[in-house]
């Protein structure tokens, strides 16, 4: 298979369409007309012109040829994921990367700027509808190729209107029609979501292809988590299900945490939090970065201390197990650069707390897609929405009426 795909897509394939036949070949394994006929039940008549109707959206090409039991070759179709793209952006407090992604989800082209969140959505709308023109141009696109924009903000954002929800750390975005916003300079569909959950589908389409039951957790300035769960990335009602930064944790105790409680997850095992540990052993220690600095040249307190993180992070995640049973778990964000020790903590409490059954075959490791997850995960929101099946039929049927 091409592309960074996996369950994501394979889960919803109806047999009805053009769109039942091309989710039968988006697994990019080329086959002939006789093979699909085959495999759907369908009418070779029927097979034929939604073929010619993919064939003219472009969505499907002729695949060399193979030899049918006649001597006469007969051709073969197969995905065409360079069809399209889509543009990707994760938009982080004081960074971010955009990048332009076939419909397979590979990464043609990328570009990164350090931004101020804080600026407001104009600056920052503006900044990417920018951004996102010269870099489609100079990967030798126009706008007519691009399809979608997938956008990962570093906040809660109620998926379906695409509108941040009393994002704490961006202020001007509380409500702000983000797609309305930037599609008054780029025409083009536009999906909004929070930056784990789009971790979550990211390390899931790059390194976990097929897992449907998957929980991303993202350890950094703040600690949240994106929920995969049979296949479909899980948003509860408000958009922030995984939201466990501020579940209590035993070690917690009266630590003070900036939402107004106490005893958070994120009061203690978050990269600043792991450096006030430090600090009150009398280390000079003024951040995560130097934290995991610490932990790399062998600073035993600093490794100490990154390791009852992992143990902090480990309580809340054996409630996660329990309910959700994942078989992986991925820990990313800039404190997983602290390595085994981050995981391995977790994994402690996480198998002693556990059933044996919900942990006999539970990964818990490192995030393979880092730095990159959700920026992926942006690129797969976007192709999600392009390839889905209501989106293919609705196309295919303009095509036939000539539109
Ligand atoms: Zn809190």
């Amino acid at each position: 298979m091409s592309g960074v795909f996996g369950g994501q897509s394979a889960a919803a394939a109806p047999a009805s369409g053009a769109s039942g036949l091309f989710q039968l070949l988006r697994d990019g394994r080329p086959r002939t007309r006789a093979e699909l006929a085959a495999q759907t039940g369908l009418a070779r008549s029927t097979i034929a012109s939604r073929i010619d109707g993919l064939l003219a959206l472009g969505l499907i090409a002729p695949v060399g040829d193979a030899i049918s039991t006649g001597g006469r070759p007969s051709s073969r179709f197969a995905f065409n994921p360079t069809a399209r793209v889509v543009l990707a952006a994760d938009l982080g407090a004081t960074h971010a990367t955009i990048g332009i992604s076939d419909l397979s989800g590979t990464i043609q082209a990328r570009h990164s700027d350090p931004i101020d969140i804080t600026d407001g959505p104009d600056r920052v709308l503006g900044w990417l509808a920018d951004s996102g023109r010269e870099l489609l141009h100079s990967a030798g696109h126009d706008l007519g190729d691009l399809a979608a924009i997938g956008i990962g903000l570093p906040g809660p954002v109620e998926h379906v209107s695409g509108r941040p929800t009393n994002p704490p750390i961006m202020p001007g975005w509380d409500g702000v029609d983000v797609p309305g916003r930037l599609r008054d300079r780029i025409d083009v569909p536009v999906l909004v979501d929070n930056d784990v959950n789009l971790m979550a589908l990211g390390e899931v389409a790059y390194a976990w292809p097929g897992v449907q039951h998957f929980l991303f957790v993202k350890v950094a300035t703040g600690i949240g988590s994106g929920v995969i769960s049979s296949g479909v990335l899980q948003r509860g009602a408000q958009g922030i299900a995984g939201d466990i930064g501020h579940v209590q944790v035993p070690h917690g105790a009266d630590t003070p945490c900036r939402c107004g409680n106490r005893g958070c997850l994120e009061a203690v095992a978050s990269g600043p939090a792991i450096a006030e540990t430090l600090r009150r052993a009398g280390l000079d220690s003024p951040n995560g970065a130097d934290v995991i600095a610490r932990v790399r040249a062998g600073d035993v307190q600093a490794i100490q201390a990154v390791r009852q993180a992992g143990r902090d992070i480990g309580e809340v995640l054996a409630a996660c197990v329990s309910l959700i049973n994942p078989s992986v778990i991925a820990i990313g964000g800039s404190m997983a650069q602290a390595g085994e020790h981050l995981i391995a903590g977790a994994r402690e409490v996480v198998y002693a707390r556990s059933m044996p059954l919900a942990t006999e075959h539970l990964s818990i490791v490192q995030s393979r897609a880092a730095a990159d997850a959700g920026l992926i995960g942006a690129g797969v929101l976007a192709i999600e929405h392009v390839l889905s099946p209501e989106r293919i039929d609705a196309l295919a049927v303009s095509e036939a009426v000539g539109f």
